[in-house]
């Protein structure tokens, strides 16, 4: 069966394009797919643009819009362990993680379903007894959406339900190395009654299937989860027919821990921080910023754990963490350690492949912590997107938020420290659209997420998350028109 979805049709790709998808822990071929080329993104956008012009999801009521959102959910439930097997075998993260995400992305589905409904519009009072004022919103049009590998339905999902919420139509565009749950949601999207055109699938590379969503006039809004690189030239390619961009870029978290902070917990939370799906997580702590009164103690214990970390592949029950998603990425890793080492960091434990046969045809890399590192260094700048945690040390609280803030980025980060005042205090200071104190990691579909300075633009999840999908209408009513006599009563000039 053809995987790309057009105008209600599963297709081909026009130019009859194969991909292979390979599992990264292992190397083994988990199916070919289409793969697409501009025509097919352009016929994609085509229908996209029809659909939302002849009205059939924009003019659908919210409770309609909203009952399929819910229903959608319901059926990733029943579809939970096809998709995170999919899931696991595109990105080679262990099972049970992409267990977790299908209960995200259910939870997605559910808040955007139950938000749909909700009044948007309100009435101005303009001081005038003649006038009906009201702000609407509307629909947008045409989005085009591209996500990434590393949460490959759970980006989808941020992007989805809010645009098909808001009453648009889009063309998806996942990541060309992780393609299937996308097809699963938008089988499940049919079955839950999308109507044709509304919803439009293509797979393939960014610059072939993914570039004309940036610069096709006929799409409204292009919303990116991806890297920096790519978002400032989607950015650049927006702005030939003005569209509306939102984007999701990377980061370079800091995870700021004091002397009074809880040892255990943040010395537990600091492994999951940086090492969870080895990395490659846009919010990773990856810069571990400790009072100097404790870092040797602190870094020493966490050498130690970090040792033990159990990699492995994505059905081993055994594995803590599992491979990096491909021979490029585990390539840009090493260059990145190496970088390190040559401006001084030290190696304090990996720093290399692991040795066992068991993972040679898979991309691994051990858990790395690289000491020693100041904020001029390039690993403390640039994102690794791998299992690279480095080390810096402050003296007080001013130095603590001085060093988190010294970044492009400032997507997330987190405080670790047992008094409430300090807690806020940094918080305040941090220049991040999310912070944790005392937590790492946590997220919910209530609440925004999203990045200032290079990290992005606008916001997901959340209000400000459907608002991206909405325009906004001033509609004024004057209910006892009359000529206003500003032009006319007296002879003029031309008379
Ligand atoms: P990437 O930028 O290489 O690719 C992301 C998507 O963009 C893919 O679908 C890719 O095919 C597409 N793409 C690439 N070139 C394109 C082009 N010229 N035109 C149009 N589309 C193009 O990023 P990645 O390697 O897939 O993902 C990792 C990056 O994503 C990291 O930087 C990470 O921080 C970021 N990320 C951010 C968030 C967030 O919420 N801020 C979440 C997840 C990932």
């Amino acid at each position: 069966m053809p995987e790309i979805f057009i105008d209600g049709e599963w297709r081909s790709a026009r130019e009859a394009g194969r991909r292979a998808i390979h599992c990264p822990a292992d190397g083994s071929l988990v199916a070919e797919v289409d793969d697409a080329t501009s025509a097919d993104t352009e016929a994609a956008v085509e229908a996209a643009h029809r659909a939302f012009h002849d009205g059939t999801w924009r003019h659908t009521s919210t409770r309609e819009r909203a009952d399929l959102l819910l229903r959608t959910a319901d059926l990733l439930e029943r579809d939970k362990a096809e998709v995170a097997r999919a899931e696991s075998l595109d990105t080679g993260k262990r099972l049970v993680e992409s267990e977790y995400d299908v209960d995200d992305v259910v939870g997605v589905f559910r808040h955007y379903g139950h938000v749909a409904t909700e009044e948007s519009g309100r009435v101005v009072d303009t001081g005038n007894p003649d006038v009906v004022s009201t702000v609407v919103h509307e629909p947008l049009g045409v989005c085009g959406l591209i996500t990434p590998w590393n949460y490959p339905l759970l980006q989808t999902s941020w992007k989805v339900a809010p645009c098909l919420a808001a009453g648009n139509t889009f063309v998806l565009k996942p990541s060309e190395i992780t393609p299937h749950s996308s097809i699963h949601l938008m089988r499940i999207l049919v079955e839950a009654g999308l109507p044709a055109g509304v919803g439009n699938l293509v797979l393939g590379d960014g610059p072939r299937a993914g570039a004309p969503l940036s610069t096709d006039p006929r799409v409204d809004l292009v919303s990116f989860t991806g890297s920096l690189a790519v978002g400032k030239l989607l950015m650049a390619n927006a702005s030939g027919t003005v569209k509306r961009v939102a984007l999701e870029l990377g980061g370079k978290n800091p995870n700021i821990v004091f002397a009074d902070a809880d040892r255990e917990t943040a010395l537990d939370m600091a492994l999951t921080a940086v090492f969870l799906h080895s990395g490659q997580v846009c919010s990773a702590g990856a810069r571990l910023v400790v009072e100097e009164s404790i870092h040797d103690e602190f870094v020493d214990e966490l050498v130690e754990r970090a040792q033990r970390i159990r990699l492995g592949g994505p059905f081993d029950e055994n594995a803590e963490t599992g491979p990096l998603t491909s021979a490029a990425h585990l390539d840009k890793v090493e260059k990145y350690v190496a970088a390190g080492l040559a401006e001084g960091a030290v190696l304090r434990c990996g720093g290399s492949r692991p040795d066992a046969t068991a993972y040679a045809d898979g991309f691994y890399y051990l858990p790395t912590i690289l000491d020693g590192c100041t904020s001029d260094m390039s690993v403390t700048q640039d994102e690794s997107f791998g299992p690279v945690l480095t080390v810096e040390t402050f003296r007080d609280e001013d130095e603590a938020v001085r060093i988190a803030n010294d970044s492009i980025y400032g997507l997330a980060g987190a405080v670790w420290t047992s008094d409430a005042g300090r807690a806020q205090r940094v918080a305040a200071g941090m220049r991040m659209g999310t912070v944790w104190i005392n937590d790492y990691h946590p997220y919910v579909p209530q609440a925004e997420w999203g990045g200032y300075k290079q990290s992005g633009i606008g916001r997901e999840l959340g209000r400000a998350g459907l608002e991206e999908y909405r325009e906004t209408k001033h509609v004024w009513h004057n209910i006892r028109p009359r000529p206003q006599e500003w032009f006319g009563s007296e002879p003029g000039v031309g008379a």
